[in-house]
């Protein structure tokens, strides 16, 4: 990169979005930040941008903070990330909020003709067919963030050869544990997953196997692959990353330390590639052994259930998604059992009246309705 690139992080105080900031501290010469939005941790957001300098900040969500930073200017809620992905200043944008809020921003920044690297999953698996669609018809470019997809996203060189994608899997905490354990987890059980430190949403979806198959959609979408061409293997150790087969039975995959650092920077720096972080920090001779092993679908059914909702298509996935994210929130209130997510989203999925091609405000309405749906199931 000759000139610096102008970049936008939306959600850069979650975990995503600070570790972004950690590489783009490590490559300060290379990037010249636009804005940066948070949630509601507006102290931390605050320190970001005193340390950053942003032209502007976003609060995100609805509060009555209010801050004051020199030479900052301080935008608000959705209308301050329209604002800020309307900007085309802006050479790329990091989706990196959680949830529904990530899609209408950036379908606004692929508007302006914004570079994206994604790693709000919501987008894809909400909009996949809309947003790909106008992006292609744009000619913006969506790299992805999440290990798995940006993993395929460095093997693949020609679409057309690939015969299948194949996505690891970590198999998070309950791997090795017994069924009745799983169904019976606790909060802080589901929440120490062993490789992957995420947001609170991502790491339970991680103990269910439902991030896995969240994933299996999001890469239908980025790589316009059929889903009986996109396999699911557990990989314990994290350090494969995904891996394609091309149809001359060639398997290409791509490998490292489980680091979301790395990922993030090959996004954000797409096509070059600098010095980061974690460079240097790989040795095959420490690393003992790697294992694969097929996922238990009968342990793990909301792999399947994430399949059937993609191969159905249409408002599945909005409904999927979104009744999963109420089930996750319950669970995570102690209102209901790990085990319970699946059975709820399983039921909210068989009474729900697809629509084949929703529009964007037709999905923003299914995921509403579902919402409720799923609250009062619940
Ligand atoms: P976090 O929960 O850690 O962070 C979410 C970010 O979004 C925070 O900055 C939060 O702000 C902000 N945010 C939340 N709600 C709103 C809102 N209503 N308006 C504006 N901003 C909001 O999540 P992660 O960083 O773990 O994940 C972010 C996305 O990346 C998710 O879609 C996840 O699936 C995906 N992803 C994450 C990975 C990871 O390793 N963490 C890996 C692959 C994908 P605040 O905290 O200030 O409230
Ligand atoms: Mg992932």
């Amino acid at each position: 990169m000759t000139n610096k690139r102008k970049i936008s992080i939306l959600g850069s105080t979650g975990s995503i979005g600070t570790q972004a900031l950690e590489v783009i501290e490590k490559l300060k010469d290379k990037f010249e930040i636009i804005a940066l939005s948070g949630g509601s941790n507006v102290e931390l957001l605050r320190q970001q941008a005193e340390k950053f300098k942003p032209k502007y900040v976003c609060i995100g969500k609805d509060t009555n903070q209010k801050i004051r930073i020199e030479g900052v200017e301080v935008l608000y809620g959705t209308q301050g990330l329209e604002q800020i992905c309307s900007n085309k200043e802006n050479d790329i944008i990091l989706v990196a909020v959680s949830g529904k809020i990530g899609l209408r921003p950036t379908l606004t920044a692929i508007e302006n003709g914004i570079d994206i690297a994604l790693a709000n999953k919501e987008t894809l698996v909400m909009a996949g067919d809309i947003v790909m669609a106008r992006a292609k018809a744009a000619g913006v470019n969506i790299i992805p963030v999440d290990s798995e997809h940006c993993a395929i996203h460095q093997c693949i060189k020609d679409i057309s050869q690939v015969e299948k994608l194949i996505i690891t899997a970590s198999g998070g905490p309950f791997l090795k544990k017994s069924f009745e354990d799983m169904k019976n987890a606790t909060v802080s059980q589901a929440l120490a997953h062993p490789r992957w430190n995420m947001g609170r949403k991502i790491t339970v979806d991680s103990a269910t196997l439902m991030n896995k198959g969240l994933e299996i959609i999001e890469a239908h979408h980025l790589f316009n692959m059929p889903y009986d061409k996109i396999d699911v293997v557990v990989h314990p150790q994290s350090i494969v990353h995904s891996a394609i087969e091309y149809v001359d039975g060639s398997v290409v995959a791509q490998i490292g330390l489980p680091s979301m650092h790395i990922p993030i920077q090959y996004a954000i720096t797409y096509p070059e590639r600098f010095e980061g972080i974690k460079s240097k920090s790989f040795s095959f001779s420490q690393i003992a052994r790697l294992d694969f092993e097929k996922p238990d679908y009968e342990k793990f059914p909301s792999l399947n259930l994430a399949y059937s909702a993609g191969k159905t298509g249409g408002s599945a996935t909005v409904c999927l998604n979104a009744a999963n994210e109420e089930a996750v929130f319950a669970f995570l209130d102690g209102k209901i059992k790990l085990y319970d997510i699946y059975k709820i989203t399983q039921t909210m999925l068989q009474n729900h009246n697809i629509i084949k091609s929703p529009t964007i405000d037709e999905i923003f309405a299914i995921d509403e309705e579902v919402r409720l749906k799923t609250r009062e199931l619940i």
